[in-house]
């Protein structure tokens, strides 16, 4: 295990280089051209097996241990936001309109260079690594669910994944078994009311009137329909109705998104939103679209491998904090491999104390500590090597 984390620790310029040129070279989900190209060419250097274009264009490289055993695969996404950013690093975003606010340029380039390190090591290696770089993440569909079926879990004994985490100080790792990220769904309600003259509203259906009381009376979903016990979130994000000044709008359409950890409190704010849209509606005579959108499901961390990777984490240098973290209402389509394979997903701090001001992923001034990318490495790697040579020391127990 010394020899892990020596070997990355001599590489931390290259991984923070690494991070730095995809930083400045953003590409948006499902529009990634050179950053799998880029990915593919590093692995294809080390001598791995290399596949391009997985479930569109995600890239998988495997590499097979000198010895037999298991197979763990290590997960990272590579997509950025339509979001520009406003930082004065030196190494700002290179494309308008395009940035890594989220943390995934450290994400691919932890994984690189952790294959690098891997790799050196392989005669030793008592098993194989799958190394999944993961396209479009932020868009539902996402790139999860088309690269599992495309085959990146074929073989797949358990599976690892981290994320970076500004809000959380660097050398923290935040865990949490069972749920840990929400479902994330979208919807729209159109009202379909009638326009006419300001003056004359009696000869209208005010379609914003109605579309207020909608507002409203979602907000009873959560606070009267759901158990207290169940989280969950109802918000409406975007209001559309307009006309001139004195005339009253014949349309207003309303989207928003629905957060939730359990499948049934999910399926009941479903049809709770079309109850309370119809009601509404038909008070005011008037009438309704909806269209519910399933995003990702939630996010589920197995018991057993959530506390391995802890306890694995315990003695891995530059982690100085274990936090069992509240869940997060943000969604994620990791939530797609843990519902094929065992594995745990958990959160490496990436908040720089000397910082005057955090902000917030998906923030156009979001930035992280780059120290942070050489810990998640150094869990990473140290759970996929012990996890590896368990596994091999149990088949010799067995087979003696
Ligand atoms: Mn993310």
């Amino acid at each position: 295990m010394e020899q892990l984390f020596n070997r990355l620790a001599s590489y931390q310029d290259e991984m923070i280089e690494i991070r730095r040129y995809l930083h400045q070279n953003p590409e948006l989900s499902f529009e990634e051209v050179k950053t799998p190209a880029y990915i593919a060419t590093y692995h294809e250097k080390l001598g791995l097996d290399v596949r391009t274009k997985v479930g569109g264009r995600g890239v998988v490289a495997t590499l097979k241990g000198g010895k037999p055993g298991k197979t763990v695969a290590l997960r990272a996404d590579f997509d950025a936001l339509p979001i520009h950013e406003e930082t004065e690093l030196p190494f700002k975003s290179q494309v308008a309109g395009v940035m890594h606010a989220c943390g995934h340029d450290g994400h691919t380039a932890t994984l690189l260079v952790l294959a690098k390190v891997l790799t050196e090591m392989k005669d030793e290696l008592e098993g194989n690594v799958v190394f999944i770089h993961q396209h479009a993440e932020e868009l539902a569909p996402g790139g999860a669910l088309p690269m599992i079926e495309d085959g990146c879990l074929d073989g797949v004994d358990v599976i690892y994944g981290t994320h970076l985490w500004a809000t959380m100080p660097t050398g923290t790792i935040g865990y949490r078994t069972g749920p840990v990220m929400a479902a994330a769904d979208s919807f729209s309600i159109k009202v379909q009311g009638k326009g006419g003259h300001g003056a004359q509203p009696h000869k209208t259906k005010d379609s914003i009137v109605i579309g207020a009381q909608l507002v409203s009376n979602l907000q009873q979903i959560v606070s009267r329909r759901v158990n207290p016990l169940d989280a969950a979130v109802v918000s409406v994000g975007a209001f559309e109705a307009k006309n001139a000044f004195n005339v009253i709008a014949d349309t207003a359409k309303l989207t928003g998104t629905v957060r939730t950890f359990k499948e049934d409190v999910r399926g009941a704010i479903e049809q709770e939103i079309d109850r309370v849209a119809k009601g509404t509606c038909l008070a005011a005579d008037a009438t309704y679209e909806y269209v519910y959108k399933r995003g990702y499901p939630t996010v589920v961390n197995h018991k057993e491998d959530t506390d391995f990777v802890v306890e694995v984490a315990r003695n891995v240098p530059g982690v100085l904090e274990l936090e069992e973290i509240e869940a997060q209402m943000g969604g994620e389509d990791y939530a797609y491999y843990l519902q094929n394979v065992p594995g745990t997903f958990f959160f490496t701090g990436a908040e720089d104390a000397l910082w005057d001001e955090t902000y917030p992923h998906h923030h156009p001034k979001f930035k992280i500590n780059e120290d942070a990318l050489l810990v998640a490495a150094n869990v990473l790697g140290a759970a996929t090597l012990t996890y590896l040579k368990q596994n091999a020391e149990e088949r010799l127990k067995v087979s003696k």
